[in-house]
C-alpha cells in the first residue's frame, strides 16, 4: 500500500514499529528515523527477519527542517509519523508541507522555554495544509487520541448532544521503583507539575497543580486516587463535540509518585531555567530524566493494567445518557508482544493507526484536523484488531 517515515525511536516509536511491520500490507516500507541512529539500526535488526515490511534506518535532526526535506525527498513516504517529542511538531510540519506530504503526530507542539501545551501554533498551519491538499492529523495516541476517537464515536452512535466529558487515565501499573515516569520524564514531567484546568461554559477554570482529587474504582485495576490536570485534548473537544458544558481530566498517581515529585519540585529540580553548573548551562529537568530510569526500561518490571476512557453524560431522543468507553490494557501482555510497557503500548497502537487511516485514503481531507474531526468507525474497528479492544458501560459510576 506505501511507505511511512517514523521520526523518533522511543519508547511510543518502537511500538508504533513493531504494529507497522505486523501490518506489512499497509506499511510495505518504513523508514526509522531518529537522532540516535544505533536505536533505529538495532530496531531494524531485531524486527526486518520477522516481517515483510521493508525497513531502513537515517540519522536525522528534526529540528532542522533543510534536514528533514531532504531525508522525505529521498525516501519519499506517503505518511511522516512524528513520534519524537512535542518540541519538533513545527519543523516536521513546515518538512512536510515544503515536501506535500502527509503528517501524524500523537502531542501538540510545545515550545521548549514555557511548559505550555496548546494547539493555536498548529491550527495555524490550517490554511497551508489545505491549500497544499495534504493532511495533518494530530493528537494520535491515546490521551489524546483514542479519547477523542471515543468522544466522536458516542456523538455518532449513542447521543443526540453530548453535556459532559470525563476522562479518566488510569495506570495500575507497578515497576518497582519509587519512582520513575513511564514516558519521557521531562514531557511528563512538565505535563504534571503544570497548574489543573478544566473547561466549563466555554471558559478555562484554573486549579492549584494536584489541586482536585477523587477517588475511583476502575474495572481491572480497583480503586484509585486520580487528580484533575490540564490536558490538551480538552482544548479540541471543546471545539469539535456538540453540546459540551464541561470537560474534565484526571490521571492516576501513587502516594509514593506524588511525594517524590513534590521533593523533586521543593529542591529545584522540575525547573526548566537553566542554571549555570561548573561553568556549563544546564537544566535541571533534563538533569533530572539523565539520572532517572529509562521508560523503556520498565517494560520487563512492570506489572498490572491500565484502564483509560471516557465517561459521557448527555441527552438522546430527550432523555438523559451515561455511557462510559474504555479500554484496558495489561502491562505484561504488552511486554511479551513488543517488549514495552502499556503505556507506550497504548500510544503506540493509535499512532499505527492514524498513519493507516491517512495512508489507505480511509481518512482523506486536506488541512489540519484534531482526531475526533474524521469518522470515528473504522479507527474503533482497527482498535479492536491491533490490541486495544474497547468496552462500554450504559450505567457507569460517575466522578462529582
Ligand atoms: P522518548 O523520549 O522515549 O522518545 C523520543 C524519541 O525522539 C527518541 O528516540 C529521541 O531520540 C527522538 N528525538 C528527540 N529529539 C529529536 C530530534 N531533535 N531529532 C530526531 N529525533 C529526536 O519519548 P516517548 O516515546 O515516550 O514519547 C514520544 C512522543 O509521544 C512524545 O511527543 C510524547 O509526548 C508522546 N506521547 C503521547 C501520548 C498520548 O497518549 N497521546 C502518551 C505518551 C507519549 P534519542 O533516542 O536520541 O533520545
Amino acid at each position: 500500500m506505501g511507505k511511512c517515515m517514523i521520526i523518533g525511536c522511543g519508547g511510543v516509536a518502537s511500538v508504533a514499529i513493531h504494529k507497522c511491520c505486523q501490518n506489512s500490507d499497509v506499511f510495505e516500507g518504513i523508514m526509522i528515523a531518529s537522532r540516535t541512529k544505533s536505536k533505529c539500526d538495532a530496531l531494524k535488526e531485531k524486527l526486518q527477519p520477522t516481517t515483510k515490511t521493508v525497513i531502513e534506518t537515517a540519522q536525522v535532526n528534526a529540528d532542522n527542517v533543510d534536514e528533514l526535506i531532504a531525508l522525505i525527498n529521498s525516501y519519499k513516504p506517503d505518511v511522516v509519523l512524528n513520534l519524537a517529542l512535542p518540541y519538533q511538531d513545527l519543523t516536521i510540519m513546515d518538512a512536510c508541507l515544503a515536501t506535500k506530504t502527509h503528517y501524524v503526530d500523537t502531542a501538540n507542539y510545545e515550545p521548549l522555554d514555557t511548559a505550555k501545551f496548546e494547539y493555536k501554533w498548529q491550527w495555524a498551519y490550517r490554511e497551508k495544509f489545505e491549500q497544499a491538499g495534504i493532511t495533518a492529523l494530530l493528537g494520535s495516541g491515546f490521551d489524546p487520541g483514542v479519547t477523542g476517537v471515543f468522544s466522536a464515536y458516542a456523538m455518532k452512535h449513542e447521543f443526540d448532544e453530548i453535556n459532559y466529558i470525563d476522562i479518566l487515565d488510569c495506570n495500575g501499573g507497578d515497576h518497582g521503583y519509587p519512582f520513575a515516569t513511564n514516558f519521557n520524564p521531562e514531557i511528563n514531567i512538565r505535563e504534571v507539575s503544570a497548574k489543573g484546568s478544566y473547561i466549563e461554559d466555554g471558559k478555562w477554570v484554573e486549579t492549584e497543580p494536584m489541586e482536585i482529587k477523587r477517588v475511583y474504582n476502575f474495572k481491572g485495576v480497583g480503586e484509585k486516587d486520580m487528580y484533575l490536570l490540564h490536558h490538551e485534548e480538552l482544548e479540541s473537544l471543546a471545539l469539535n463535540i456538540k453540546g459540551i458544558k464541561r470537560i474534565r481530566f484526571f490521571m492516576t498517581f501513587g502516594q509514593s509518585y506524588l511525594t517524590h515529585l513534590k521533593c523533586l519540585e521543593n529542591v529545584g529540580m522540575t525547573s526548566i531555567e537553566p542554571i549555570m553548573y561548573e561553568g556549563k548551562e544546564i537544566v535541571p529537568l533534563q538533569f533530572l530524566k539523565a539520572v532517572l530510569p529509562d521508560p523503556a526500561s520498565l517494560g520487563p518490571r512492570t506489572v498490572g493494567k491500565t484502564n483509560i476512557g471516557c465517561i459521557f453524560r448527555g441527552k438522546k431522543d430527550g432523555k438523559d445518557k451515561n455511557y462510559y468507553l474504555y479500554n484496558i490494557c495489561d502491562h505484561q501482555e504488552c511486554y511479551r508482544e513488543v517488549g514495552s510497557q502499556a503505556i507506550s503500548y497504548t500510544t503506540g497502537v493509535p499512532a499505527m493507526i492514524g498513519a493507516m487511516m491517512i495512508m489507505t485514503g480511509t481518512w482523506k481531507k486536506a488541512g489540519v484536523y484534531n482526531i475526533e474531526e474524521f469518522d470515528p468507525d473504522p479507527f474503533m474497528d482497527a482498535l479492536n484488531k491491533w490490541g486495544l479492544p474497547w468496552e462500554e458501560d450504559f450505567d457507569p459510576v460517575l466522578v462529582d
